[in-house]
């Protein structure tokens, strides 16, 4: 027996029984007439004392050679503790130990084992097994274990039921690259891993299961944008005989219940936004609406003086800073300076401030006069006091633009409150997305996704104003699940992949075994998916999401412990029927 309690347990209750402990050593102190020591495993910190006194010479020289990170077990009696540590919770006590065995010894590790550690992200990745024993990493996985119960609690009380859908598949388009693994008993054929078990999901539905749920990895070949992982992990959900607004009561249900267990909060509203106003109001399709700072459209007031920037822009927009007109001049060059770094990319930003006594001074005084100003103050609802932002430019871009600084500023004046949740749906997203690169439609959600009724002959005239039965629930200014009624039968998904430009031939050979399956009764369906990553990560007030991942992968899609990606032998090579023709 290893242990009787484990390094969390102890109190004064237990004071005089004999016990056995076994744990790491966190840290020793040495007085040369008695040495404590600070015993730790998942549940907590025991303290250990061996002194002259009572402790046997040569356990009294083991102890003084204990190094950190060293695994022992302990048998010794519970006495109390002379001066008490209120801040753990068996600092009433601590052991008199007897017996001690060193199960393992430890090198020396090569960041301190800490709440507040001196080792790097690098460093930390590398040993991410030591890192996992930190209370800041360790916690975090247990409040995702948290998270993933009370999951798994609420749909199967639901009536979800959860089915494993397989990883070696073949390309499910989420818009992402797959990552594919060539199959060595089916020579030059490849799988490709899940972008996400979509189509699985729905044949689950023409299968009749009715209410289905993973928590499941998903892997998307991406150039990696900060925060995400090349495989991540979604809760993924479906439903059959549901129209949309099935689907968000459900969901609704789901993350109420999540932000109650988890974080004992009740949410009373989820509202619902339209994609088109939150974008005309946020510049954003996740919009943060824990605070104001709403988008004011300028082009009718600030257009036709003889500012040309604005005259020449598609779009002139504005918000107001509360309380910014206490910035100065050099902070104003700063924010200017903020919006013209390459990632965010605004040309400029002209400023107007809101003076007390009602007067405006701008940074465009030559065209514009007080009365104009006026307005600009009205469209973005500034008082006096605040500071009108007004960037300008191509409606897309500058809508991004201004959205990277509503959410930069309301960081810097603490108007983004982790503990404070404000969930929100957007709806009725565009069915397909302009593609600069390929010059061509995508479907922006996923091809398996429904226009809105009568909307489907629209896609003749003007592809891109069809509106699509898809949503996205929102938290916190993060999109933390999207979803969308889907096609159910054959000739309108095979309509839409004639759309999105596949032949006849590619969508068969690609989606044949879906559209077969409509052809055998599938019912209207639909459904979404989480991402659970960023789910927990802003459950837990945090926003990045490694800290929530036990082994993440790093910013170029690396395992820096483990090593790979990692070249394979020939012989795997010559196996898989694979040449390599490096580029470097
Ligand atoms: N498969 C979709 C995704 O990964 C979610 C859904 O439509 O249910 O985004």
């Amino acid at each position: 027996m290893y242990r009787s309690h484990t390094c969390g347990e102890l109190r004064a209750s237990h004071i005089n029984n004999e016990v056995t402990l076994s744990g790491w050593v966190q840290k020793s102190r040495d007085k040369g007439f008695i040495v404590w020591v600070d015993l730790r495993d998942r549940y907590g910190i025991t303290q250990l004392v061996f002194d002259e006194e009572r402790t046997p010479k040569a356990m009294m020289e083991m102890a003084q050679k204990l190094g950190r990170e060293f695994v022992i077990q302990v048998t010794g009696t519970v006495i109390e503790r002379a001066s008490k540590n209120p801040n753990i919770q068996t600092g009433d006590i601590e052991i008199l130990v007897s017996e001690m065995t060193i199960l393992n010894e430890a090198l020396l590790p090569p960041f301190t084992i800490e709440d507040k550690t001196d080792g790097g992200e690098d460093i930390r990745m590398k040993y991410r097994y030591l890192d996992i024993r930190r209370n800041p990493v360790k916690n975090s996985l247990i409040f995702r274990h948290k998270v993933t119960q009370e999951v798994r609690n609420y749909l199967s009380k639901e009536g979800f039921i959860e089915v494993e859908t397989p990883y070696l598949i073949k390309s499910t388009p989420e818009g992402a690259r797959d990552f594919v693994v060539p199959s060595r008993m089916n020579e030059g054929q490849f799988y490709a891993l899940p972008q996400s078990p979509q189509t699985f999901k729905q044949l689950l539905m023409v299968g009749g299961m009715d209410k289905y749920f993973q928590i499941v990895k998903c892997f998307r070949d991406e150039d990696l944008r900060a925060d995400r992982q090349p495989e991540f992990t979604q809760i993924d959900c479906e439903m059959a005989f549901v129209e949309q607004e099935d689907i968000l009561n459900a969901f609704e249900g789901l993350t109420r219940h999540l932000l109650k267990e988890v974080n004992g909060v009740e949410v009373k509203e989820f509202p619902r936004m339209l994609y088109d106003d939150a974008m005309r109001l946020y510049g954003n399709d996740k919009p943060d609406i824990r605070f104001g700072m709403q988008f004011g459209e300028l082009n009718e007031v600030a257009q036709h003086k003889d500012f040309e920037a604005f005259n020449n822009a598609e779009l002139v927009v504005g918000i107001a800073v509360p309380g910014g007109n206490a910035y100065t001049r050099k902070e104003i060059d700063q924010l200017i300076d903020w919006v013209r770094r390459p990632q965010v990319g605004a040309l400029g930003m002209v400023y107007s401030r809101c003076n007390d006594d009602g007067s405006y001074k701008s940074s465009v005084d030559k065209f514009y006069d007080q009365d104009d100003l006026a307005k600009w103050a009205e469209k973005t609802g500034a008082k006096a006091g605040d500071l009108v932002c007004v960037l300008s430019g191509d409606k897309n871009k500058v809508r991004a633009q201004l959205s990277a600084l509503r959410m930069e500023l309301a960081e810097r004046l603490g108007l983004r409150n982790p503990n404070e949740f404000a969930p929100l749906w957007v709806m009725d997203f565009p069915l397909l997305e302009w593609d600069e690169d390929t010059e061509r439609y995508h479907a922006m959600h996923h091809p398996f996704t429904s226009p809105k009724p009568g909307q489907l002959e629209m896609l003749e005239t003007n592809p891109g104003d069809v509106k699509a039965n898809a949503y996205d629930l929102v938290l916190n200014g993060n999109e933390i699940g999207g979803g969308s009624i889907r096609i159910h039968d054959k000739k309108t998904q095979a309509l839409m992949f004639d759309y999105l430009g596949f032949t006849k031939e590619e969508a068969q050979a690609q989606f044949g075994f879906l559209m077969n399956a409509f052809e055998y009764g599938a019912p209207p369906h639909g459904g979404l998916a989480f991402g659970l990553d960023r789910l927990v990560a802003i459950l837990g007030g945090q926003e990045t999401i490694r800290d929530f991942i036990a082994f993440p992968k790093n910013n170029a899609g690396r395992d820096v412990m483990i090593d790979a990606p990692a070249p394979i032998d020939n012989k795997q090579l010559e196996e898989l029927s694979l040449k390599l023709n490096l580029k470097s």
